[in-house]
């Protein structure tokens, strides 16, 4: 049977990080994968993890199984994250939420979940958006069309394409948007935007499925949620997935969860008895470890505040390396625009420069980025800064 099956092509991301490995060049810049890094280009793992870890490791008294929902103080924890402790669905009783194996565990649960509720929805998605939504929805047997978003002349969003082509999408079909921090582009909605598609989504109907990988990696943990929170407050049903991958830094531990907002709590019941049987089919229950270490930051002000800390010093990292990189472009002689660096948030942006420049980064400088022009901007640092900047400079020339 085995002999009847044809390769599938690599991922391409992970071709780029094979070729990085090899490169010898000891200026070699790896700016393809998307993983947060520090200045000394190392994905460290947190100190409030770290604390968290030990304290599992001395208060865990068992390792029967968790549950289909995973950790339900955990679950608590990320809705409140989510929307704030104050917001009307949560008090309302209208969320249910599951912990999942990671932001992706979220997704297809959810793409599960659509279908068990509309077996002939389809999902819009953003053009361009993260390539794994793409292959995720479409394994789970959803239909998925595209929606404008960015402009790849202006660098800004294609509103009125996109406003337009969304006033066509049926009751009953879903529309994912990511809530901070664009993945691939860094170009996110603005509130008066958010505003326009809650309004969009009421009239036409539609459940708005919300992608929330990178909270607080883009202004803030509250601020990265003001459209996502503004939406849910509005519309009748939501599905939210999110992730602990990137602000948590777990990302091997495989922690998300999948919250579904419901018109009463009523439904909320029904809606939970769904979710479960879902993930009962697919893997049963979801690992433990990551929820329990996010239970006990969460539970802890002392370890909280640690962690607001040291997302902070992510998120500035990020941001100030988007400003550094304008400067440093600018004092190279680069005559382009690319203050919408600047405007963008969270890991990405594209550059905007064509293949044969990103061709000439990789041979010639051994800077890899995406066929795209995708940059992970924590990729570079204090030490590869200025040689990023002069090699970028002189294929642009
Ligand atoms: N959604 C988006 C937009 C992402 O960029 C990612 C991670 N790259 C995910 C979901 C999934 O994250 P996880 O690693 O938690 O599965």
């Amino acid at each position: 049977m085995f002999s009847q099956l044809q390769p599938v092509a690599t991922d391409p991301i992970l071709g780029l990080m094979a070729a990085y490995q090899q490169d010898p060049n000891p200026h070699k810049i790896d700016l393809g994968v998307g993983v947060y890094k520090d200045e000394q280009g190392h994905t460290a793992v947190l100190k409030c993890v770290k604390k968290a870890e030990a304290l599992r490791l001395a208060k865990e008294d068992s390792k029967t199984y968790i549950g289909m929902a995973g950790d339900l103080n955990f679950n608590q924890h990320i809705e409140q994250l989510a929307f704030g402790k104050e917001h009307p669905a949560l008090l309302a009783g209208r969320l249910t939420t599951a912990h999942t194996p990671g932001g992706t565990g979220a997704l297809r649960v959810a793409a599960e979940f659509i279908k068990r509720a509309n077996p002939s929805a389809t999902i819009w998605v953003t053009t361009p958006t993260w390539a794994n939504h793409i292959s995720l929805f479409q394994a789970a047997g959803l239909t998925v069309k595209e929606y404008s978003y960015y402009d790849y002349n202006s660098k800004g969003l294609l509103e009125e394409q996109m406003f337009a082509e969304l006033a066509h999408v049926e009751p009953g079909d879903v529309v994912l948007l990511h809530a901070c921090c664009h993945n691939p582009s860094g170009l996110d909605l603005t509130f008066a935007q958010w505003q326009r598609f809650t309004q969009l989504a009421k009239e036409r109907g539609f459940t708005p499925l919300v992608d929330m990988a990178y909270q607080g990696f883009g202004v803030g943990l509250d601020e990265d949620t003001a459209g996502l929170r503004h939406l849910a407050a509005e519309v009748p049903e939501l599905i939210l997935c999110s992730s602990c991958s990137k602000n948590f830094g777990l990302y091997r531990e495989r922690i998300g969860a999948c919250t579904l907002l419901t018109e009463h709590s009523k439904a909320a019941e029904t809606a939970r008895s769904v979710l479960l049987s879902v993930v009962r089919s697919i893997y049963s229950m979801p690992p433990a470890h990551g929820a329990i270490i996010v239970s006990h930051i969460l539970d802890s002000q002392e370890l909280t505040a640690l962690w607001h800390q040291e997302l902070a010093e992510m998120r500035n990292r990020i941001n100030d390396y988007r400003q550094l990189i304008v400067d440093k472009f600018k004092a190279e002689g680069i005559v382009q625009d690319f203050s919408f660096i600047t405007r963008q948030h969270g890991m990405f942006s594209f550059l905007g420069i064509n293949k044969a420049q990103i061709d000439r980064l990789r041979d010639e400088f051994s800077i890899y980025m995406v066929g795209s022009s995708r940059v992970s901007i924590a990729g570079l640092n204090h030490s590869n800064i200025d040689y990023f900047a002069k090699s970028v400079a002189t294929v642009l020339k």
